[in-house]
């Protein structure tokens, strides 16, 4: 059997895709109107919905909900959030351990409603290991493991490479870095139930309905316009194709392969019993997951970026993408080299300038937004729709600021990426210069990390 590449992506083709659900009918009025139904528009629903009973919610879906990033991603539910060190030298350190200390309760939060709602999206709480396997990568894990512990993570736990072998063989890991704050999860049956908690809370889902333009009080489609006290932005990497938003979010993919099923005796051989979710601390950084079925899902970066921010083609990615993740996976354990990839695919985040989520309500206009959470969606998109729930409760009145207010990304304002064909170039240029860096880092034997690596982060804006 050959690879299926597209499709929208493995979790669909093992847990089927959903019945459509009707367009927009024509003009209609709403309280709150949510462009976007993947995470963030849909935990944004739930909470409203649940908070204050009697609004009038519609989410308006381009296509069906969890076709982006949401339908597609390795299932890392997990306390990462873009922007952190970032947040801490604008805001202070302590503001920044609020954050943190906000994305570690997440975890819990999503496996407690995946409970209360009989959402059962394959969670296993095993926390996430990060191994290094050069050098460079183990002095930039000892650095990470202390800036973890310092944003308050005590529970964090540093492994040599022996300990780190008993829990998983990884070929040439040196050391690893494990924390109890995440999760694996079956991405697609967790939006597939979410979608179906906010139907049932009373939430209306318009899809195959693509808002054109979003502007205070409306949201524009082909078929109608909803009218809206407030418009909420949910449309993370697509976010370019709305009017006046081209540069606001770069559309950044990644890309995944699934193995079919390990037998027993290739489980016994690599251990992960614990089935954490495994990454690595290369500069263009893998993450993969054992999943319920026994299987191997493991991304990568691929190509990075499309010019003009395009998004792909119903998750289809390149050739040579397969085959540079079929090289980590043969890397990190060369006894899989005649495994078979049933599936390869992939998606698109958003990435904003200066690599920061956030979440935002602009009290003038009622147009609100969330997202830019890089690669770390998963659990950040649950923190920002209670975040938005609050704000909206906050400015109509209903509450005052809370502790989800006062996080110091709320209302993060930040610079667009430079126009075409620069924004192409800053890519391609950046991606390279991680991958060049990765190459001589693995071949290496100083424990610095490579400099062009660092001007290329710097640079950025990283
Ligand atoms: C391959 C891949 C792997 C990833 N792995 C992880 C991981 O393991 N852990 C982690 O934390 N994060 C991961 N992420 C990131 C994470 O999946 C995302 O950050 C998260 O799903 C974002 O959710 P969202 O609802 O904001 O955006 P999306 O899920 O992208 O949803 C946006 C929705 O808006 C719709 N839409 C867009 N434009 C319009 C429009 N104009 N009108 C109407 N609807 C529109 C889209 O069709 C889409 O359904 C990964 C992402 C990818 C692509």
């Amino acid at each position: 059997m050959s690879t299926v590449n597209g499709g929208i992506s493995f979790w669909y083709a093992q847990d089927g895709t959903p019945a459509p659900r009707e367009p927009l009918p024509g003009d209609i009025s709403a309280d709150v109107c949510i462009v976007g139904g993947g995470y963030t528009g849909l935990w944004t629903a739930y909470y409203l919905k649940k908070a204050v009973p009697f609004l009038n919610i519609t989410v308006l879906e381009a296509k069906f909900c969890g076709y982006g990033a949401s339908g597609r991603n390795g299932g890392w539910l997990y306390n990462g959030i873009a922007g952190r060190d970032r947040y801490a030298k604008l805001h202070g350190h302590e503001a920044a351990v609020r954050l943190q200390q906000a994305m570690n309760a997440t975890v819990g939060e999503v496996v407690d409603v995946c409970e209360q709602e009989k959402i059962d999206a394959d969670v296993h709480r095993g926390g996430v290991l990060e191994v290094a396997l050069s050098p460079a990568q183990l002095a930039r894990l000892k650095a990470f493991h202390a800036a973890e512990t310092a944003f308050g993570e005590t529970d964090r736990e540093m492994y040599g490479a022996r300990e780190t072998a008993d829990r998983i063989r990884v070929t040439g890991a040196v050391g690893s870095s494990w924390t109890p704050h995440g999760a694996r999860l079956h991405p697609v049956k967790l939006v597939k139930g979410l979608a179906a908690a906010v139907e049932a809370l009373g939430v209306t889902i318009h899809e195959s309905t693509p808002v054109t333009e979003i502007k205070p009080k409306h949201a524009v489609t082909p078929y109608g316009t909803v009218r809206a006290p407030y418009v909420l932005r949910c449309t993370e990497g697509f976010t370019a194709s709305l009017t006046g938003q081209r540069r606001t979010w770069l559309p950044m993919n990644s890309s995944m392969i699934a193995t079919e099923p390990l037998d027993d005796a290739q489980w016994e051989s690599i251990g992960w019993d614990g089935r954490e979710t495994l990454g690595d601390m290369a500069h263009a950084y893998m993450y993969a997951q054992r999943t319920a079925d026994g299987r191997i899902a493991l991304g990568g970066r691929g190509v990075p970026y499309r010019f003009g921010s395009k998004t792909d083609n119903d998750g289809r990615t390149q050739p040579q993408t397969i085959e540079a993740l079929r090289d980590i996976l043969t890397r990190f354990f060369p006894q899989l080299a005649g495994v078979r990839v049933d599936h390869a695919w992939s998606g698109v985040l958003g990435v904003p300038r200066d690599w920061c989520a956030t979440v935002t309500l602009d009290r003038s206009t009622g147009l609100g937004w969330a997202g830019g959470y890089v690669g770390s969606g998963v659990a950040t998109a649950n923190l920002a729709a209670r975040t938005l729930r609050d704000l909206i409760k906050e400015d109509s009145g209903q509450s005052g600021p809370t502790d989800l207010t006062a996080l110091p990304w709320v209302n993060h304002k930040v610079r667009k990426w430079e126009p075409e064909p620069l924004r192409w170039l800053g890519v391609q240029t950046m991606y390279a210069a991680f991958r060049g860096a990765d190459h001589r880092e693995s071949t290496g034997h100083t424990a610095a990390t490579d400099r062009v690596a660092v001007l290329a982060n710097r640079l950025s804006g990283r």
